[in-house]
């Protein structure tokens, strides 16, 4: 018998490690993205297409590259960024595993355009297979600009594992932004199938916080600020009514990099103790800067979980720098807690802040240990929050209304429905003709353009929000059925919509369980045309019973999310000009009209000076 160990040609090696760095997407947005960062660029360009499965292209504006190091960069450990195994504990770049690109170019096909200032020429670079297959001179403006074409084209079996392109564009979105967040100094901006999602000048770290989460957040910030010898932490925390029952932007940043902690996020969460309905996340935006010798950022391929030297000082000193900052606010005359029953019953709401509870506050021992004067973490002592701002210029006024387009998993309905302001920029011109294309698209004339309007996903936003009311309070008109009609469902199922009917009830279907144990409809949604709501309550329990099992949501909500799905008049029906007018009307009544629940945008809008760009007028 003869040996039988070998050595994996490089190619494969390759691709084996390439799946550490690059699963998906996502994952080559945020390590191009880092590179272009590290390059010193100013201004950085993300251009996707197909959610990224297509291409990912990030042009920068950098130092580029010479022509050898651009065939080097993508060798395994090609890096310019440490020399030793002691840089590490000294990194201010994002990336040094030198690992990035050439993942990269073992999973897809990869163009290099690069120049450095110096150069006259620039060089292109084509590599596939982790082969070069072209190498030459071009024209091209310094900096970088490197494409990604057809992720895992080579490696069929990880492309099937790529999720939808709503999914997969989620991820790319949340790379993006984390990157952005960490940059307001820096350009950015985020095209998608030609369509710009974000565009981000640079400007104030606020600036760029509001830019992203949507204007809704500039009045609702809550700054945060400290300084030591060890450690700063600024940026800033939403005001108590921005808590969300699901969580949403929850962003921390160590030296720049976004990092994902539990245990520092618990330290944000009890530091919000007594002031957020217990069950609710708070948002927060925080950046920790502390010497690079105190962490060690080498224990995650991907660099999104770190180890701190001292992990509890960290905790402390962050659970203290949110109470301080939410304690100055409460003080300030500003507070307003509007609508929101559950934090308005809390006590440290409803009663006056006392200066005995402020004393309770800064008087607890954590907070103590960093407030005192001699002690190395000294926190400077009141000065009113926002006034002092060393990392930001100037407060953000009013700018556009940049929502994000899929924020709309991690709202709570009831907080949307009662406190997001409508904001109503677009007018459609009424009595203009609406133009419905492949019974799918009606295309609307507003007072700045035009409109693209996708039916079905604007009119699961109209029932989710019709729905969600009815789901909490306002009762939907019930029409009895002439003949009820029994359902035959397993003992599981069954049992599962007996749970469900109060909930159903109240968004119109009335059931009700026989002697002899059947589950019969008597009654149906006084809006719906009778005749199929048997299926629509078979389905109903299909899509419950598969309704991600990661998010948590209420019985209720889940209830709405696939009602108004389910409902929801389907792509491909042709519609009257009626129809079509109500659909638009009913959209733009909606507290969010932009969004369906679970974060598609519901319509498009081209504006006219965007348009008279495109013809070059
Ligand atoms: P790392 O970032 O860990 O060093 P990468 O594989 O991401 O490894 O990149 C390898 C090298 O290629 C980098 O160290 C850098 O010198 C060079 N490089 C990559 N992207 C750019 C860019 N956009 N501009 C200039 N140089 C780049
Ligand atoms: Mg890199």
């Amino acid at each position: 018998m003869g040996d039988i160990i070998h050595l994996l040609p490089d190619n494969i090696a390759n691709q084996i490690a390439a799946g550490e760095v690059i699963q998906r997407p996502a994952s080559a947005v945020k390590e191009l993205l880092e590179n272009a960062v590290d390059a010193g660029a100013t201004q950085i360009k993300l251009l996707v297409s197909d959610a990224g499965k297509a291409l990912v292209q990030v042009i920068d504006n950098g130092k580029g590259m010479s022509a050898a190091d651009a065939k080097m960069a993508f060798e395994r450990h090609a890096t310019s960024k440490i020399q030793n195994i002691d840089d590490l504990f000294r990194i201010k770049t994002m990336g040094f595993r030198g690992e990035a690109l050439a993942s990269i170019a073992a999973v897809a096909q990869v163009e290099l355009k690069t120049k450095r200032a110096e150069d006259e020429l620039a060089s292109f670079v084509e590599i596939e297979n982790s082969r070069v297959v072209k190498q030459e001179s071009c024209s091209f403006q310094t900096g970088t600009s490197i494409s990604m074409k057809n992720l895992f084209f080579n490696v069929p079996a990880r492309r099937n594992f790529l999720k939808s392109n709503a999914a997969e564009m989620r991820h790319i979105m949340d790379e993006f932004i984390r990157v952005a967040m960490a940059f307001p100094d820096i350009f950015f901006s985020l095209t998608s199938n030609g369509q710009e999602v974000f565009h981000l000048e640079a400007g104030s770290l606020k600036q760029r916080i509001v830019q992203i989460l949507g204007s809704s957040y500039n009045a609702k910030l809550v700054s945060v600020n400290e300084e030591t010898d060890y450690m700063n932490i600024y940026g800033f925390v939403g005001k108590p009514d921005t808590a969300r029952k699901t969580r949403g932007d929850q962003y921390f940043f160590v030296n720049n990099r976004f990092i994902k902690s539990a245990y520092l996020n618990h330290a944000v969460n009890t530091a919000f103790d007594g002031m957020i309905a217990k069950d609710s996340f708070p948002s927060y935006v925080l950046y920790i800067d502390l010497d690079p010798s105190q962490v060690d950022i080498n224990v995650h391929p991907t660099k999104q979980e770190i180890k701190f030297e001292d992990e509890k000082i960290i905790y402390a000193f962050v659970q203290a720098a949110v109470k301080h900052a939410l304690a100055q606010f409460s003080i300030a005359p500003s507070l307003d807690f509007t609508l929101n029953a559950d934090i308005q019953n809390l006590d440290a709401v409803s009663k006056p802040f006392t200066t005995d509870k402020k004393d309770a506050v800064a008087g607890s021992n954590l907070f103590k240990s960093f407030s005192q004067k001699n002690q190395a973490h000294f926190i400077e002592s009141s000065h009113q929050a926002g006034t002092e701002l060393k990392h930001w210029k100037s407060f953000y006024s009013a700018g556009d209304d940049q929502t994000k387009p899929s924020d709309g998993n991690t709202q709570d309905p009831v907080q949307q429905l009662l406190h997001t302001p409508k904001t109503r920029s677009i007018e459609v011109i009424p009595d203009s003709v609406l133009l419905q294309l492949h019974n799918t698209y009606i295309i609307a004339s507003t007072n700045s353009g035009f409109m693209l309007v996708h039916q079905q996903l604007a009119h699961e936003r109209v029932l989710y929000e019709r729905y969600s009311l009815a789901a909490h309070g306002q009762k939907m008109a019930t029409q009895q059925s002439l003949f009820p009609i029994a359902l035959e469902l397993a003992p599981a199922d069954a049992a599962l919509l007996q749970d469900l009917m109060p909930d159903l009830l109240a968004i119109g279907y009335q059931l009700e369980k026989t002697d002899d144990n059947q589950i019969v409809i008597q009654g149906i949604p006084a809006d719906i045309l009778p005749g199929n709501e048997k299926n629509a309550i078979e389905l109903l329990i299909e899509q419950f019973k598969h309704f991600s099992a990661e998010v948590k949501f209420s019985k209720r909500e889940k209830l709405v999310r696939c009602m108004s799905r389910q409902q929801a008049i389907k792509a491909g029906q042709a519609l009257t000009q009626k129809e079509m007018m109500v659909l638009i009307e009913d959209l733009f009544g909606c507290s969010s009209p932009n969004i369906t629940p679970t974060g598609s945008p519901t319509y498009l809008e081209f504006k006219e000076d965007y348009l008279d760009r495109m013809f070059g007028r």
